[in-house]
């Protein structure tokens, strides 16, 4: 294992997924806890830790990654959904690797909780 990150572990075979797409950048795979009928994970294949470490370096890579949610929500036949990040403890982050939630399927409310 490169480090002891659970989604670099994904990301490198070494903890099985139920991938969804991949490509030389990303990674998408369905969330082992949905919350919605469909809910999937975008990850960048690099160790981000988190939305604060997103920098004119490395931003092309988001912006990748939501050309990729775009496709893949297509490709499902999802037309509407919730792209999701929580950055930090309060706001929810679990997991410190950048991730984007992908939701669909069910109505939403607004505000989230
Ligand atoms: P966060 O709370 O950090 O925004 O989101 C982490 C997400 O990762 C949660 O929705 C959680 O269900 C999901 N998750 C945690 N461990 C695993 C795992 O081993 N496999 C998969 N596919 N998802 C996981
Ligand atoms: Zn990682």
């Amino acid at each position: 294992m490169r480090n002891d990150c659970l989604f670099c572990a994904i990301v490198d075979g070494d903890i099985p997924s139920n991938k969804v797409y991949e490509d030389e950048l990303c990674l998408a795979f369905y969330d082992i806890e949905p919350q919605a009928p469909v809910h999937f994970l975008v990850v960048p294949k690099e160790h981000i830790c988190c939305a604060r470490k997103i920098t004119g370096e490395n931003s092309a890579l988001v912006a990748h990654i939501f050309e990729v949610i775009a496709k893949v929500c297509e490709d499902l036949g999802c037309e509407s959904y919730r792209i999701v990040n929580n950055c930090g403890d309060q706001a929810g982050q679990t997991v410190k690797h950048l991730h984007f939630h992908v939701l669909s399927g069910r109505d939403m409310t607004w505000p989230p909780g």
